[in-house]
């Protein structure tokens, strides 16, 4: 029996209603590979900023820094302010626990449609991999002469060679061990010291791994290329600003913003990794029952993977498909009438 202590943070409006889905199979693939999951939860979120000037408590870092994992469903609310969220917990659950690798795997499912007409299921299969604690989201910067003709604002972008080095070897890794393909997202062309740096080491880490095929495109014309030939992408990887615009589009163009899963990965193991779907808080349709947690469930599959249980996480994503497939159970989010419950149910029944 593999014990695992996994703190769970739901956090706000469908956070809360896609974790127990999660857990559910989490619990039942577990059984089947003498897996135990421990829960600890923690009530971190936008209401407890409202209710205590805080989204975590001071030493809420501490308090998680031995679990093996952190599951997070969603944090935001319309009225606190986004930066609230981001500075208050998730920033600093990445910059501290050293998750420097956002990983989100892009997969048209069979039965799901994308809005791309031609993007064929199974013909849509790459991952964005996004640097994710430096890059254009720093603090450096400020405002002057506020309210003058003369008001300016400035914002330091932060590249590190350690920091650039580490996210490129992942991704030149996880390229090998995939289909060989790697697009690096840049703009040297316009941004010119930040970007021909991000350049350089690309082509050093090209040379290091030359079973890779390392192609580069600007981000803007790599935008236009995903939404016209999804298919042609393999590992795709960008800075912290460039990764997240391309995660999220990319998440569109799978089909629902609902399916999408994210990985905050500390690769070295020495602090524990984020699993987190791509969806927010989603306040339209919090307390409904109709949620999708088909990103939550295969954010949980891929934590599955990350601690060193390939075949459960298969399994879970087998199952997930075969739903799809096979079945008309699906939210209304993809065009169906099921509840989050039915089709976690379902998922439950379609596990070996
Ligand atoms: P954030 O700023 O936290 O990223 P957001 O406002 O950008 O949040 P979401 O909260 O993800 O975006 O919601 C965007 C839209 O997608 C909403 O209409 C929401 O209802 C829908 N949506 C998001 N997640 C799901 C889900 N799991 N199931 C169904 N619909 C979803
Ligand atoms: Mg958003």
């Amino acid at each position: 029996m593999t014990q695992h202590r996994i703190a769970l943070i739901p956090g706000d409006g469908i956070g809360a209603e896609v974790l127990p889905p999660a857990c559910a199979v989490l619990d039942l693939v577990g059984k089947r590979h003498g897996l135990t999951f421990g829960y600890d939860e923690f009530d971190w979120s936008c209401a407890r900023y409202l209710n205590e000037g805080a989204m975590m408590p001071a030493d809420g870092l501490d308090r998680i820094r031995r679990h093996d994992a952190i599951l997070l469903g969603a944090v935001g609310w319309p009225c606190v302010p986004d930066h609230v969220s981001l500075w208050g917990l998730l920033i600093p659950i990445r910059r501290l626990f050293r998750q420097y690798v956002n990983l989100r795997p892009i997969t048209v499912l069979d039965g799901v449609p994308s809005p791309l007409r031609h993007a064929a299921s199974g013909a849509v299969d790459f991952v964005v991999v996004r640097e994710n604690v430096e890059g254009e989201y720093s603090e450096i910067g400020g405002r002057l002469n506020r309210g003058f003709p003369e008001e300016m604002a400035v914002q330091e972008a932060v590249f590190t060679r350690a920091g650039v080095s580490r996210v490129l070897d992942h991704a030149f890794r996880l390229a090998a061990s995939r289909r060989g393909g790697i697009t690096s997202a840049t703009k040297s062309n316009g941004i010119v010291h930040t970007m021909p740096f991000w350049d350089e080491l690309v082509a050093e880490y090209a040379a290091r791994y030359p079973e890779v095929d390392c192609g580069q495109e600007h981000i803007d014309a790599l935008v236009a290329k995903i939404v016209l030939d999804p298919g042609r992408f393999d590992v795709i990887v960008g800075s912290n600003l460039f990764g997240d615009i391309l995660s999220d589009l990319a998440a569109a163009v799978a089909g629902s913003i609902g399916i999408a899963p994210a990985a905050n990965l500390n690769p070295e193991g020495e602090f524990p990794s984020m699993f987190e779907p791509v969806h927010g808080s989603a306040p339209d349709i919090a307390g409904q029952g109709i949620a999708n947690p088909i990103g939550a469930i295969w954010s949980a599959s891929m934590m599955l993977d990350h601690l060193g249980h390939p075949e459960a996480a298969g399994e879970v994503m087998a199952a997930v498909r075969t739903v799809l497939a096979d079945t008309a159970v699906r939210t209304p989010d993809l065009g169906g009438t099921a509840s989050t419950d039915d089709f976690t149910r379902a998922v439950l029944d379609a596990l070996p």
